[in-house]
């Protein structure tokens, strides 16, 4: 890519807005259950529950969200645990730790009241410049730019611009192109229609370019390489790592949980203990049960990728006859009736078989 030293001719913005905001008029997604009652907490919510989660995913996360927590107020004073447990299979579970963290800022030192600028909104846990620049705009209809994967997929395309974009120098010129674009009337409007244009038209794969407004000025349609840009992020290969679970029941119809630390990997989340082979398995066994030799028998591996790095879980069951005390904070006994409140990583979920674990009880 020609980097910074690259020109580029922007359009003329009154055709521009004027192609965008037309379309948004006709075909525009104006029925998402956000843009119902609008408000700052609403577009919040919809904008954290949206980082790499598709739309059709979303929406019954978002209506079981607005339905327990209706405002800022009510997710700032709730625990934690329910607020993760409404999160659980929507993965990237640091979303919804900062989702609770943020809603106990504002409720604390904003009396509930979302601040209207990106400058305040981006000192949030959790709320980056896209996301602040989408709540200024959509709730607040304050001129803000918005650049997020939609958007910056069609301006890539739009103007040709090389370069993966999450690279600085690359974003840098996407920024430039949206903050360029983004008009002071119908900002709402036009975010909502940038966005829906990425999602619905300008899509990675298969671009509707015959419906896009924006067809006739479109460098990357006019010499027909639509699919060179954006470019992908370069390819590394990720690392595997293996874990050992234990799934471990008593006498009481009750499970074995450990609640995960706050920081670091399905932070705050439950989960079977952990182990990184057979025989720190076995001495914690002998250490909060007094057992040396207790039957396990293994339960079908489990595959999962993390970002980083490739996971396989082996999970191992066993059976204690006592009920003994438990002595750390983290580890607890739970009902297995209860499973099903708590919020638990995708994995963990898929291994904790409620009919599974009835059936052996
Ligand atoms: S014409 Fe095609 S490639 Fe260009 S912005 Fe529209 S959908 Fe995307």
């Amino acid at each position: 890519m020609k980097k910074t030293a690259m020109k580029i001719t922007h359009l003329p913005t009154p055709w521009f807005h004027q192609q965008i905001l037309a379309w948004y008029d006709q075909q525009g997604r104006h029925t998402l259950p956000w843009k119902k009652a609008i408000n700052a907490y609403r577009v919040w919510v919809s904008e954290i529950m949206l980082q790499q989660t598709q739309v059709s995913t979303v929406i019954p996360y978002f209506k079981r969200f607005m339905k327990t927590f209706p405002n800022v107020k009510t997710l700032a004073k709730a625990p934690l645990d329910d607020v993760l447990h409404l999160w659980a299979g929507l993965g990237y579970y640091a979303r919804g730790r900062n989702l609770h963290k943020t809603a106990q800022m504002i409720h604390q030192q904003y009396q509930d009241k979302f601040p209207s600028t990106v400058e305040a909104l981006m000192e949030l846990p959790g709320i980056g410049r896209s996301t602040a620049g989408a709540i200024v705009a959509q709730a607040f209809n304050l001129r803000a730019p918005i650049c997020d994967g939609n958007v910056k997929r069609v301006l890539s395309r739009l103007h040709c611009i090389g370069g993966w974009p999450g690279q600085k120098e690359v974003e840098a010129i996407l920024w430039e192109l949206a903050n360029h674009y983004t008009p002071s009337e119908r900002v709402a409007d036009y975010t909502q229609a940038m966005m829906d244009i990425g999602a619905t038209l300008c899509t990675r794969s298969s671009p509707n370019c015959s419906a896009c407004p924006l067809q006739k000025r479109c460098q990357a349609y006019a010499e027909d390489k639509q699919h060179i840009y954006p470019q992908k992020k370069p390819q590394k290969t990720l690392p595997s790592r293996q874990t050992l679970m234990l799934c471990l029941l008593n006498k009481n119809k009750e499970i074995l949980l450990q609640q995960r630390p706050q920081k670091g990997i399905w932070g705050g989340l439950w989960s079977l203990p952990q182990f990184d082979d057979k025989e720190t398995l076995t001495a914690f066994i002998q250490q909060h049960f007094g057992l040396k030799r207790l039957t396990l028998s293994p339960l079908v591996e489990i595959q999962h990728t993390f970002t980083h790095f490739h996971l396989t879980i082996t999970p191992w069951q066993g059976k204690i006859s006592k009920s003994t005390a438990l002595q750390t904070e983290d580890l607890h006994w739970v009902d297995a009736k209860a499973l099903k409140k708590l919020g638990f990583p995708a994995p963990v979920k898929k291994l904790l078989r409620y009919d599974m674990i009835a059936e052996n009880m």
